[in-house]
Order: C-alpha cells, then sequence, then structure tokens
C-alpha cells in the first residue's frame, strides 16, 4: 500500500502521553482523507511506555513501532523514525503534544503547493521556565551567527519534509546528530509556518541542561570550525601585544620604572596563556572525540524490536 503521510514521534518515558498523542494524531489524520502512517520510536522507555505502544500497535494498524535496546537519546531516534519510515511527506513531531498534531494540516497544505520542507516556528512559548527560554533563544541566535548553514530561528524539529528530503537525510549517517541543522543543509524549498507552543501535556521535560548542552555542541561542531579557529585568532592577537610589549618594557627598565617587576604579573600571564591553551586543547579535544566516534562506525542505533514488514 502507499502511504502519504509518515508521522514520527521519538518516545522516552512518555506513558502518560502516548494514548493522547494517538488519539489526537488519529482524528487528525484520518481528517486529510489520505493513507498514513504513524512511526513511533521507543527510545529506550523505562516506564512502561514499551508495553502500551506494543498494545496500540495490536490495535491499530496506524502505528509502526520501533522499540530500541537501549537509550540512544532524541536525535537518534528520530533518525530511526525516518530510516523506517515509507510516507511521501514525513512529519516529526514531539511525542509530549507540545507540538499541535492539527498544524499537520497546515504544513500538508503547503507540501501540496510544492515545498519541500515545511518547519514549524516557535512564536510564542507556553509552560517553559525563563532559563529555558533564555537559553534555547541565545543558542539559535548563537548557531545563526557562527555556522555556515541558515537554520531558521526559534524552529525545532516539528517538521514536514518530502520524501526527496528525507532521502538525503538518511544518507547523512554522522553520529552527533543536529537534524534542523541538516534538514537546512540540504537545501530545496523550504519555507515556515508559525505556531503557539503548548506546555507539556504530562510528565517532564526529558532535556535537561547537560542535554541540551550536549545538543548545543553537536550543532556547533556539526556545522562549523569557528572553536577551533578562535584558537588562532587568540593565539596572533596574544603574539601581537607580546611583540607590542617589549620595547614598551626595555623603555621602562631604562627609564628606572619598577612597573612588571616581580612575580605577580609573570603568574598572571602564565595562568591565563595557561587557562587559555587548555581551553583550546579541549576543544581540539571535542572534535577528535567527534572523529574517533565516526571511525569506529558503530551502529547509530541498535533496534530490539523492528516493525515486521520491513
Ligand atoms: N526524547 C527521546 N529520547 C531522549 C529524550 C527525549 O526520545 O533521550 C523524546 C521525548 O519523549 C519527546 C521528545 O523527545 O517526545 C522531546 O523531548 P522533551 O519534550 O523532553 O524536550 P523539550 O520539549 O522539553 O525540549
Ligand atoms: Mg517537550
Amino acid at each position: 500500500m502507499k502511504i502519504t503521510y509518515s508521522i514520527i514521534a521519538p518516545i522516552y518515558n512518555e506513558k502518560d502521553n502516548l494514548p493522547e498523542l494517538h488519539r489526537r494524531v488519529t482524528e487528525v489524520m484520518n481528517s486529510t482523507g489520505e493513507t498514513w502512517e504513524l512511526v513511533l520510536v521507543d527510545d529506550g522507555s523505562t516506564d512502561g511506555s514499551t508495553d502500551i505502544l506494543r498494545n496500540l500497535a495490536k490495535a491499530d494498524s496506524h502505528i509502526r513501532p520501533v522499540i530500541f535496546a537501549r537509550n540512544f537519546g532524541h536525535q537518534v531516534a528520530v533518525t530511526a523514525g525516518l530510516d523506517y519510515s515509507r510516507g511521501d511527506a514525513v512529519v516529526v513531531i514531539d511525542a509530549d503534544l507540545q507540538d499541535p498534531p492539527e498544524l499537520i494540516l497546515e504544513m500538508a497544505k503547503k507540501w501540496k503547493e510544492g515545498y519541500e520542507v515545511v518547519y514549524a516556528v516557535r512564536a510564542e512559548r507556553e509552560g517553559e521556565s525563563w532559563f529555558k527560554l533564555w537559553t534555547a533563544s541565545l543558542f539559535y541566535r548563537l548557531i545563526s551567527r557562527i555556522t555556515d548553514v541558515n537554520i531558521p530561528l526559534d524552529t525545532g524539529d516539528f517538521r514536514l519534509m518530502d520524501r526527496k528530503v528525507v532521502r538525503v537525510m538518511n544518507q547523512m549517517r554522522e553520529r552527533h546528530r543536529f537534524l534542523r541543522g541538516m534538514s537546512a543543509w540540504v537545501g530545496f524549498k523550504q519555507i515556515g509556518v508559525d505556531y503557539k507552543r503548548a506546555a507539556r501535556v504530562a510528565g517532564e521535560t526529558k532535556y535537561p541542561f547537560r542535554k541540551m548542552f550536549r545538543l548545543a555542541l553537536n550543532a556547533i561542531t556539526g556545522f562549523s570550525y569557528f572553536p577551533l579557529q578562535v584558537a588562532t585568532y587568540f593565539g596572533f592577537v596574544s603574539a601581537g601585544l607580546a611583540i607590542l610589549a617589549i620595547p614598551v618594557v626595555v623603555y621602562l627598565r631604562a627609564s628606572g620604572s619598577q612597573a612588571f617587576f616581580g612575580q605577580a604579573s609573570t603568574l598572571i600571564a602564565v595562568l591565563f596563556l595557561g587557562g587559555v591553551q587548555l581551553i583550546s586543547l579541549g576543544i581540539l579535544g571535542e572534535y577528535i572525540g567527534r572523529l574517533y566516534d565516526e571511525a569506529k562506525g558503530r551502529p547509530l542505533y541498535i533496534v530490539r524490536e523492528a516493525p515486521e514488514d520491513q
């Protein structure tokens, strides 16, 4: 059977959201009158979501369950969803219903007009802490400053992608993934639609600061050399300052001044440069670690139960 729409939702401990997600997606997708499937990727849930997912799949043939052997993270779960999806248009959505499934209809309209990526722009966000809003806003602006790809501001992974785009994305097997960057990088005809991001229906965020920080690092290292170049700039600036300082110090000594005598100034200079060097090493380490992960070539994820008809 030919499938028009694939809806992908990653699931990590979302037992209270699953039935509601299923209900709302079903309602919206049935109203299109076209064929659809709901690819639910269980990312190593430990709260019983897996059983709920299995039962839902038994009762409704629209559901395509992919169950991971352990938690691999949100971006990898969505990747698996893309791999297992079969629709002509693929929609990525969060399982906690912060992204309203009703918006899919608007996205589908744009898709039918010929757009190949329709991303949802968070015009408003409800039920988030000021810290999350502030760091998120800073993050989107930083990324657009230092990377070469035009990643639209304030967009998450909630988007519709044409099969053509998904085919290209599925060939990009990098391990440290930043999907919204990748889907901007591929090009094609892209457009945004505004929406109001709701609060979570149930449960807590699965993106603590630690994971957000990781995602931000993946975004920066995945799409820019900027952090590596900072070390170069810094090197030139401090070398330049040092050269300028030589005649100044010679002059001061010759004129009998006591400035720059003693250990304090030496200590400060050594500690400062030592710190800068260690930070630069750490940045280098981030890139080398990623290189090492790529070289190992392990699978991106391990599936315990795949849909039967794959
Ligand atoms: N998620 C996942 N694996 C993880 C963390 C999150 O599959 O390791 C899923 C989660 O179940 C949800 C989506 O990713 O469907 C977005 O997560 P969350 O709502 O916690 O992020 P936030 O909206 O707070 O940024
Ligand atoms: Mg959420």
